[in-house]
This record gives structure tokens, C-alpha cells and sequence, in this order.
């Protein structure tokens, strides 16, 4: 059915094309987000910024000049905001092991896999940086085992934070992953998008991986050097069971998983520890992003909410049910106040990279938030959450004027529907074109 949508065809011939002078989105529907939906909408761009929103009305739509895209039966809204994934195993054509399998079972296949001869990290990124474009997404919060190449960041055509992963139980190991921190931060600012028009398309960010790889003094390390380069981090915490008796007790299939990887240290843990202590250090840091945060309690739902101007959660949903966990703690989170955001994860345990079905997937689970607030979860939350502005040029997650004019557009079904973010939540149709700073790349 999707191919059926008659779209205006843009034929890019290689890189980054320059921005039209003047180009016009007619759309069915335009959700600014930071406002209701506009029937028959339209967006004027100009060069790289949204020059006007309106109704697309016989008058203004009379004498246009410049370029003109009639979208037809499609939803023009923000790029999406992909908060959360590990392009390096974008390669993958189907999750590794299969459904509700452990998750210390999942980890042993993806260090199996990372070992594996065929495995070509940099080749898996670029295909996986095309892909989020074709799926609408022009934010993407990344998880970098090694630092991008200047070649990849060069390749990214749209706002990437790459979060250098660091790992390391042990005071030793610590060190040396700040070292290694704290020479990515100081690599020169040459990478992609760096001083450009538009500004920084390429930050930097750190990741201390989890609590049973990242040891207090690491994790405490990074926050340390996250502010004294005002960058984000990004943390995967309360993720399964099996982390939080690690936590509390120190045993546990994690515990047996690191003994047989010779990583296990008596002193790894503190008994009775939890997420808790680790909100509490992440909470110093400029902004910071709490990967899945599945298992968080009460306590610590209360902590996230009372720091949800610089803390985010990053619910990756079809991930999440990939492993059969408990119901997430989304709508306690949001009704508690706290900023959550969306992310894919990586195609080691998720379908695809598309954050759209995401948020088709959050609104079929959680049919008790009000569909405004599903997109807000993959737009301006994600935005806010990776520390994008929220007004001017550099604004991510809405459509304002003034804004960079990044932009994805979706094929929307045959009938009406009294709320019509249902035609986008609720309908499989894919993302037909996405545009970043007025430019189509997809
Ligand atoms: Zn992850």
C-alpha cells in the first residue's frame, strides 16, 4: 500500500545536496507537537528553516512559488528522536537468540558475536545510519565502542550524540577508561557537522556501560569529566532481575557470567546496593539518560521525576518485550513527572531500528496515555533528554518556525479518525521521506 502514496519524487545524486531555496510541504495532517495537528498543513521552508506552518488554504496555496511537494494522504512531523541504540550490530538481519531468553544468556551471544570473524563495526554503522534516515529518525542517541572514525561522523546526515562506552569493575581498568574518555573529549572538532550552518550534527557524550561492568569509581569518573566538558551520559540501569541481585547480593547468573570472563572482583559491588546509588552519581552530571530503567522502584521513579529537567529514561519497548520482562514502569514514570524518552536499542535484540514503531507499539501496550503524549515520547522528550534546544535553529523533536527543518513524513491509511494522531499510531504504514535542514535524504 505504501508504494501507492503519491509522493513527489527528489532525486538526490550523492552527499549532501544544498538546501532548496524555497520548498513547500503540503501534508493531510502536520503535527508541530508543541501544538494540536493541522488539517491540510503546510510548511514553508526556507533554505534550512521553517520559514511558516499553516493551513494550506486555496489563498496561500494561490501563485506558490518555489518549490512545491504535495505529500497526499501523509503526516508531516519532526524527525524522530532515537534516544537510545548500538549501531555496531545494525548488520544483524534478525535479534540474536530468541524471545524471553536470560538476559546474562543474551549477553554471552553478543560477546560471541562481537568476537566473531565476520563482524565489521564500522561497515554495520553506516548501514545502520541509513537506516534510522529511511525510518524518519534524525537524532539518535548512539552507544560508541570505539570512537567514530572521522569518516563516519562525516557520513551521518543527521544529529548523532555518540556516547563512548566504558567499562570496568576494577580501580585500575577505571583509570584507563578515563584516560581513554578524556582523550575522546579532546579529539579535535573536525568531525562531521562541527562548526558547520547548522552547528554541532556530531557530539560527544560518555557511557559507563552498566553496574556489573562499570564500577562506582568509573561510573563516578565519568560524571566527573561529563561536567567539567558539559557533555551527557548515558548509563544502562535496572534493566533485568538478574542485575538486581547482582546489585544487592553480589551473585547471581551476572556474577557466574563475569567469573567465567575472569572479570569478577570481590569488591565489585556493595551488598545492598541498587539503581539508587547510581541515580544519585548520574544525577551530578550535566544531563544524563537512565537506558531502560525497567526495575526502578518507587524510590527511585521519585528521584528520576525530581531530576527530570537534566535526567531522562529511555524505555526501548520492543526490546523490553524481546526479553519477556515485567511490565515497564512508563505510565508511573510520567504520572510521577519524569522525562521519558523512546530508543530501538540495537538490532541484537530488537527487529529493526524504526522508532516509529516504537511508539505504535507503545500506544498499542499502553492504551491509557493520551496519543498526544506517544509522540511526544519520540520527539521532544528525546530531544530534551540528548540536551538538543528546544527553541531557535537548533531545536530538535517540534516544528516551529525559526527551527532547523528536520523532518520525517508518514504514509497515513484510507479513513478518518476523530483523533487523528490515531492515523499515525495506529496503522502500519512506513515513513515515505525525511528531510534534515531542508534537505531531502530519504
Ligand atoms: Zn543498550
Amino acid at each position: 500500500m505504501a508504494g501507492e502514496t503519491p509522493v513527489a519524487q527528489v532525486t538526490i545524486k550523492g552527499g549532501m545536496p544544498p538546501a532548496p531555496e524555497l520548498l513547500r510541504l503540503k501534508a493531510r495532517y502536520v503535527f508541530p507537537i508543541a501544538g494540536p495537528p493541522l488539517a491540510d498543513g503546510l510548511v514553508t521552508i526556507r533554505g534550512e528553516r521553517i520559514e511558516s506552518i499553516g493551513p494550506a488554504t486555496r489563498s496561500s496555496s494561490r501563485g506558490l512559488a518555489g518549490n512545491v511537494v504535495d505529500l497526499g494522504n501523509a503526516a508531516l512531523l519532526p524527525g524522530l528522536v532515537n534516544a537510545h541504540t548500538h549501531l555496531e550490530a545494525s548488520d544483524l538481519p534478525a535479534p540474536l537468540g530468541e524471545a524471553n531468553m536470560a538476559f546474562p544468556q543474551w549477553i554471552r551471544r553478543v560477546i560471541e558475536y562481537r568476537a566473531g570473524g565476520t563482524f565489521d563495526a564500522q561497515a554495520s554503522i553506516v548501514q545502520g545510519l541509513a537506516e534510522c534516515v529511511r525510518c524518519g529518525t534524525t537524532t539518535l542517541g548512539e552507544i560508541a565502542v570505539a570512537p567514530w572514525t572521522e569518516a563516519t561522523a562525516s557520513s551521518a546526515q543527521i544529529d548523532v550524540v555518540a556516547f563512548l562506552e566504558l567499562m570496568g569493575l576494577s580501580e585500575q581498568v577505571a583509570q584507563s577508561q578515563l584516560n581513554l574518555a578524556r582523550e575522546y573529549l579532546r579529539e579535535p572538532s573536525s568531525l562531521a557537522g562541527e562548526g558547520s550552518a547548522r552547528g554541532q550534527r556530531f557530539r560527544r557524550g560518555l557511557s559507563p556501560h552498566a553496574p556489573y561492568t562499570a564500577g562506582l569509581t568509573l561510573v563516578a569518573g565519568t560524571v566527573e569529566l561529563a561536567r567539567s566538558a558539559d557533555v551527557p551520559v548515558a548509563m544502562h540501569l535496572a534493566e533485568s532481575p538478574d542485575e538486581l541481585e547482582f546489585l544487592a547480593t553480589g551473585a547471581g547468573p551476572i556474577r557466574t557470567l563475569l567469573e567465567d570472563r575472569g572479570k569478577w572482583l570481590p569488591d565489585a559491588v556493595r551488598p545492598g546496593a541498587g539503581p539508587l546509588e547510581y541515580l544519585r552519581l548520574l544525577a551530578a552530571a550535566p544531563r544524563s539518560l537512565v537506558i531502560h530503567g525497567n526495575y526502578l522502584d518507587d524510590e527511585e521513579i521519585a528521584f528520576v521525576a525530581a531530576h527530570a529537567a537534566r535526567m531522562s529514561v529511555v524505555y526501548c519497548p520492543r526490546t523490553h518485550a524481546y526479553f519477556g520482562h515485567g511490565r515497564h514502569p512508563l505510565a508511573r514514570l510520567l504520572h510521577a513527572g519524569a522525562n521519558v524518552c523512546l530508543g530501538t536499542d540495537s538490532r541484537g535484540s530488537n527487529p529493526d531500528l524504526s522508532l516509529l514503531e516504537e511508539m505504535r507499539f507503545v500506544a498499542r501496550h499502553f492504551p491509557e496515555l493520551p496519543p498526544p503524549r506517544v509522540l511526544g515520547l519520540g520527539t521532544c522528550n528525546g530531544a530534551q533528554a540528548l540536551g538538543f534546544e528546544t527553541a531557535g535553529m537548533h531545536a530538535v523533536g517540534t516544528i516551529g518556525v525559526g527551527q532547523g527543518a528536520d523532518l520525517m513524513a508518514v504514509a497515513l491509511p484510507d479513513r478518518d479518525e476523530p483523533d487523528p494522531h490515531l492515523l499515525v499510531l495506529d496503522s502500519e504504514l512506513p515513513a515515505i521521506a525525511t528531510w534534515v535542514q531542508g534537505r531531502r535524504v530519504a
